[in-house]
């Protein structure tokens, strides 16, 4: 394995809104590169432009302090009460953390990203993401974890602390039950159980956690034993959710590396599998009608059997006014069924995302614009949205979802999935 320290000169991405998938709205990755080597990898595909992705490490060495410097620069920003980054210099620490204190706090760090596992092994040696949650600490603000390790039990005084002051939602990617075929596909993680041991602790510790169980991979993750025996296994973990989802393989090094592995492993599926991703589509898509099931379909019904929640949850930041959480997760609950599972055209899910992205935006509580009955004026929408908005606030869900979820339901039912 070879390491190598590198100077990073930025670190946060640009703001992310509107996202059914991850809870946070920030990304970031300490690492390029990620030694748990897992077979389906996305980060490994050329798009990403890190060679060597699995042997061949950078340590972004200074991520600390860069991430402070940006942190410093967007809280000040956002609260408009500095004139120029200048004077910001000029503050002690205390003078900042007291002008911090009475800012808005929204920006919820995602600290592992698409091409690095923050709690790889290198995590280990250099320390760089115990280093990053003790500059959110430094901060207040919450943290979003996604891992494929139990390594981040080492934070957990950490974390606990963090949670206490914002809060802390660590999600375990966990895909597949059956050890000896989950070390093919993801040869360096924690195994299976490690991972659910690792998140039962940390809902111990009273933090927000659930599983992604994705990618599922056609034909080896997607029988109903394997996505069973998940959602079991997550739901006596204590996890809030398991969310499925299907498998991309984009052309180039990341389909070549996969099927060379299954060739050589599991050559039984192999033919399967390359019939699938015959179309050598550009973002990866499988061939839908060839896969054995949708597994956001299967998926759902697995949860309903099982008794744990098939999407991901909000939690509410803090300042953020309870009312406005609880209906950009309704609304972010329908663009995931209708685009990510039902793959409908953009039209039938975009005003809804578009309303969420307004309300993390910024915008007062819902409920008292509501209860004044001023929704529509001060949010700009429509009286059709607004009546969601409404209907939201009165009952815990709308019309739309529900038409989407016996919609889903029906699905699941005629492909007796
Ligand atoms: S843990 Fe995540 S980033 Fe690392 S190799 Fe596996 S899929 Fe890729």
């Amino acid at each position: 394995m070879q390491y190598e320290k590198i100077q990073a000169k930025t670190l946060l991405s640009k703001p992310i809104y509107g996202d059914a998938w991850f809870h946070s709205n920030r990304s970031m990755n300490s690492y390029r590169g990620c030694e748990h080597g897992c077979v389906y990898c996305d980060g490994h595909c050329q798009y990403y432009r890190i060679d060597n992705f699995y042997t061949h490490i950078r340590v972004k060495e200074n991520a600390p302090q860069v991430l402070r410097q940006e942190l410093e620069r967007a809280r000040f920003k956002s609260q408009n009460k500095m004139q120029s980054e200048t004077l910001v210099r000029f503050l002690s620490d205390r003078e900042k953390t007291k002008a911090l204190d009475t800012g808005p706090r929204k920006i919820i760090v995602g600290i592992s990203g698409g091409v690095s596992d923050a709690y790889q092994q290198a995590e280990e040696k250099y320390q760089i993401t115990r280093q990053v949650l003790e500059t959110l600490y430094d901060f207040r603000l919450p943290v979003f974890i996604l891992t494929k390790s139990n390594l981040v039990l080492r934070d957990l005084d950490l974390l606990k602390e963090i949670h206490k002051q914002a809060f802390v939602s660590v999600c375990f990617s966990i895909t597949l039950y059956n050890e000896e075929i989950q070390k093919i596909f993801e040869p360096k993680s924690s195994a299976t159980w490690e991972r659910f041991e690792a998140l039962k602790q940390i809902r111990k510790a009273g933090m927000y956690g659930g599983v992604m169980a994705y990618p599922t991979i056609p034909t080896v993750g997607d029988t109903p034993e394997n996505m069973e025996s998940l959602a079991k296994e997550a739901k006596n973990a204590g996890a809030e959710f398991i969310l499925f989802s299907g498998m991309t393989l984009k052309p180039g090094r990341q389909k070549d590396y996969f099927f060379n592995v299954i060739r050589r492993r599991v050559p039984q599926v192999y033919d399967h599998l390359q019939q699938i991703y015959a179309n050598n589509h550009t973002y990866g898509y499988p061939i839908v009608e060839l896969l054995p099931v949708n597994p956001g379909l299967q998926g759902r019904r697995v949860c309903q059997k099982v008794g744990i929640s098939d999407r991901s949850v909000r939690h509410m930041p803090p300042g953020e006014p309870e009312a406005n959480i609880e209906i950009i997760n309704r609304l972010l609950d329908l663009v995931y069924y209708r685009q990510i599972i039902l793959g409908k055209p953009r039209n039938f899910w975009k005003p809804y995302q578009e309303l969420a992205i307004k309300i993390e935006k910024g915008v007062e509580d819902l409920k008292t614009l509501a209860d004044k009955g001023v929704l529509k004026t001060q949010l700009g929408i429509s009286s059709k949205i607004a009546r969601v908005v409404t209907q939201i606030l009165q009952t815990g869900t709308f019309d739309a979802l529900i038409r989407t979820q016996d919609e889903l339901d029906t699905f699941a039912t005629e492909f007796n999935v």
